[in-house]
């Protein structure tokens, strides 16, 4: 597949990056996963889509990582950014299986880097779960446990990003 490096009207310089995502973030296998291609280069099987804007080109545009370096001129954030996508999908596909433990009111919770978090049946909408982090209740519920759970990690892994 050609890209758009040989198009002319195509920016080679001047991309912001407005987005990283990982085509893996759900513990598939590399068999399984839906890879993406560089629209820049066509160079295929791309893992982490790098989303970039541009003032005077309308459409965004998802690429790899090379591209990306180039495009923004930034060659540390695309790949930090990328290692801290995998370290998330490895955390988050083990995330299930860690060892709850089960408070003194039967529920699974889990004391990891100085936080308490816990999910539990709301008691207002039987049947669904809601989950707290140090004491800061989750705002939805979720129809089993195991979904409060990986909602509790997403919000839970912006905790421990920033710190
Ligand atoms: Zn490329």
């Amino acid at each position: 597949m050609v890209g758009l490096w040989d198009k002319p009207g195509i920016p080679h310089r001047g991309w912001r990056c407005v987005d990283v995502y990982d085509l893996r973030e759900d513990g598939s296998t590399p068999e399984e996963t839906n890879y993406a291609t560089c629209e820049m280069c066509g160079h295929e099987r791309i893992r982490f889509v790098h989303v970039l804007q541009h003032n005077e080109y309308e459409n965004k545009i998802r690429v790899g990582c090379i591209c990306a370096e180039k495009l923004t001129n930034n060659y540390i954030n695309p790949k930090a950014k990328e290692t801290n996508l995998a370290k998330k999908a490895a955390r988050k596909s083990k995330w299930l299986s860690r060892r709850w433990k089960t408070s003194k009111k039967g529920n699974p919770y889990l004391n990891i880097e100085g936080h308490n978090l816990t999910v539990f049946p709301n008691k207002f909408k039987p049947g669904f779960w809601k989950y707290q982090i140090d004491g800061q209740f989750s705002k939805d519920s979720y129809p089993t446990s195991e979904q409060a759970k990986m909602a509790l990690f997403e919000e839970f892994w912006g905790i421990i990003s920033e710190e």
